[in-house]
């Protein structure tokens, strides 16, 4: 039985994302220990989950930020992050993010395509500043995680082909306004296996080696994030596998003096202390099929549908033995507004409340209004 206590919560509106404060401290406790005395750097991607409070403990943490919008950089500042800590991703960054960006002096800039370097360049001298960038190699290694959030192959969107990774150093190195920290890696998302970020270090060694050979130091390494939390059992597994992600990287990595590695992680830092909450509306029986419809749907939670998505399902509520084969869904006007599909739950009625586990991760971040429904609420507990 999964112990949230109705009597702490039964006050509020369904549906509503529920945060435990406690979990997710010593999630980031987790992570500090495992990086102390290292020159590892831990920044957040803050694209998983951006609610204020989640910002304001991970600040406390003392963890920098990773940033893929304007918006984003406005409420990391907002939220007090300090610039030194931030480093600004992403394929197509506009004008005036990236003016953004330099009037504030962002740690870093991820570029990821000639043109933005130019781009980037020519903003920066208009404004009298050396933009610090970091350039995205794509390492070509398959992270085996979903296809839609495998970023880090030859056919996808994001970053630089190896193949041209030796004349984009080069011509950043040569303009005016740039000044080349390092280089950056991110090979997907939800990445279960060590073995892909096993092939990333030595990818990474052997570009460092490559460049030194021609007189090239970088700074630093960003290494990106991807690490994967258990959808499956999440209350056995409340804490990703930090140690065995940063051991692999102390381990394998062929670091030169001074230079420091940076990651961003988004989902192992909050996946598992967020809970959507919500209550049946009905349950419907057809001739092949029992529907549980709750009140909350995609547009709390789109992972579902647009991952497929696994997300563990409990019954608050209910204290029947007896368990039913049903279809949980949502109430909004799709086919794929769907939680679970042929799933078991205990007997389950209308008014029931229920809970949708590791949702702290792209789920109150993704949220619309589609439908014209509201926008989930948050609540915590400590
Ligand atoms: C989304 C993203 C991350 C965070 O990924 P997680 O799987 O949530 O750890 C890190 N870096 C970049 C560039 C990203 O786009």
């Amino acid at each position: 039985m999964y112990t949230i206590d109705l009597k702490k919560i039964e006050k509020h509106h369904t549906p509503f994302y529920l945060y435990d404060l406690k979990l997710l401290r010593s999630t980031l406790a987790t992570i500090k220990k495992e990086i102390e005395g290292t020159p590892f750097i831990v920044h957040y991607a803050i694209k998983a989950n951006a609610n204020p409070v989640i910002l304001k403990e991970i600040r406390e943490a003392g963890m920098g930020v990773d940033l893929v919008s304007g918006n984003e950089v406005r409420a990391a500042l907002d939220a007090g992050f300090a610039t030194s800590g931030m480093a600004f991703a992403g394929v197509g960054k506009a004008d005036w993010e990236i003016e953004l960006a330099l009037d504030n002096e962002l740690y870093c800039l991820n570029v990821e395509s000639s043109q933005e370097l130019e781009v980037i360049n020519a903003i920066a001298a208009s404004m009298g500043k050396t933009a610090c960038i970091a350039l995205r190699v794509n390492p070509n290694i398959d992270a085996h995680t979903h296809k839609f959030i495998t970023t880090g192959t030859d056919d996808n969107k994001f970053g630089f082909h190896l193949s041209e990774i030796d004349e984009i150093i080069h011509k950043a190195l040569r303009l005016p306004n740039i000044h080349l920290r390092g280089l950056h890696f991110h090979i997907g998302s939800q990445i279960m296996s060590l073995e892909p970020y096993k092939m990333l270090c030595y990818k990474i060694n052997e570009l460092l080696d490559h460049y030194e050979q021609q007189g090239i130091h970088f700074e630093m390494i960003d290494a990106g994030g991807g690490l994967g939390v258990d959808y499956e059992n999440p209350e056995q597994n409340t804490i990703a596998a930090f140690h065995d992600f940063f051991g692999l990287f102390k381990r394998e990595l062929k670091l030169r003096p001074g230079q420091t590695v940076h990651f961003e992680l988004g989902r192992s830092i909050v996946a598992q202390c967020g809970t959507l909450i919500s209550q049946v509306l009905y349950v419907k029986k057809s001739p092949h099929k029992r529907f549980v419809i709750l009140d909350a749907g995609m547009t709390c939670l789109i992972r579902p549908a647009l991952y497929g998505a696994h997300h563990k399902i409990v019954n608050l509520t209910s204290t029947s033995q007896e368990l039913e084969l049903c279809d949980v869904v949502g109430p909004i006007c799709e086919s794929s507004d769907v939680f679970a599909a042929g799933t078991l739950l205990p007997a389950t009625k209308r008014g029931d409340w229920v809970a949708i586990l590791t949702a702290g991760a792209y789920g109150e971040s993704m949220a619309s209004c589609y439908n014209m429904r509201s926008l989930p609420a948050s609540h915590f507990i400590e």
